[in-house]
């Protein structure tokens, strides 16, 4: 899978940095507004933004049943932020693990941290939170791989990769590089 064709959730948020990420590491892209969009991708993102909106968006236009069927054939799913949000288990119940809504603080708090992030090599990953999540419970197949002050910001499930903050916002592309890994390693299953 030279060039995998990777969908990225375009209702709402931060869409557009995530495809200039994902096209500079050679994929293709795909923006993805209505159920037809999802057919054929290699992978998708679920952006930053509102997670209120972002799911109104979906039930709207009828996506929460394919983009159950996505995940559920397997396809590799990255959600950042708001994304992350989406994927928990009292929105599209996709990954087994429960998001705190703004969880840093009640006004707009926004920070940069350093991560040590299991699995990626080449040092910390500088990481930018806005209005971010963190992740409260999370069930016995989720592992989780980064924490701010002892609060998990970044988990995997199987082939669902979420983050808590904004990898597609700095020059540092390890997430969108380890999840097209997911995204190649399926090549010919
Ligand atoms: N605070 C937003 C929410 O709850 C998430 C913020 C973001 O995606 N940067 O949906």
């Amino acid at each position: 899978m030279d060039r995998p064709l990777v969908g990225v959730l375009a209702l709402q948020g931060g869409f557009e940095a995530h495809s200039r990420v994902l096209r500079g590491l050679g994929a293709q892209v795909r923006e993805v507004r209505v159920p037809g969009d999802l057919e054929g991708l290699d992978g998708l993102v679920m952006p930053g933004g509102e997670s209120t909106v972002m799911s109104l968006g979906i039930e709207r236009e009828g996506l929460a049943e394919p983009l159950r069927a996505l995940a559920g054939a397997g396809t590799p799913i990255l959600g950042t932020c708001a994304g992350l949000i989406v994927l928990d288990r009292e929105h599209l119940g996709l990954m087994d693990l429960v998001a705190r809504r703004n969880a840093f603080g009640r006004q707009v708090r926004s920070f940069e941290a350093d991560l040590d992030f299991a699995g990626l090599e080449g040092g910390p990953l500088r990481a930018v939170f806005i209005r971010a999540p963190w992740i409260d419970e999370a069930g016995a197949d989720v592992a989780l791989l980064a924490e701010v002050d002892g609060h998990a910001v970044a988990a995997q499930q199987g082939n669902l990769l979420a983050v808590a903050f904004h990898p597609e916002l700095d020059d540092d592309a390890r997430v969108h590089e380890r999840f097209l890994e997911l995204v190649r390693g399926r090549g010919g299953a």
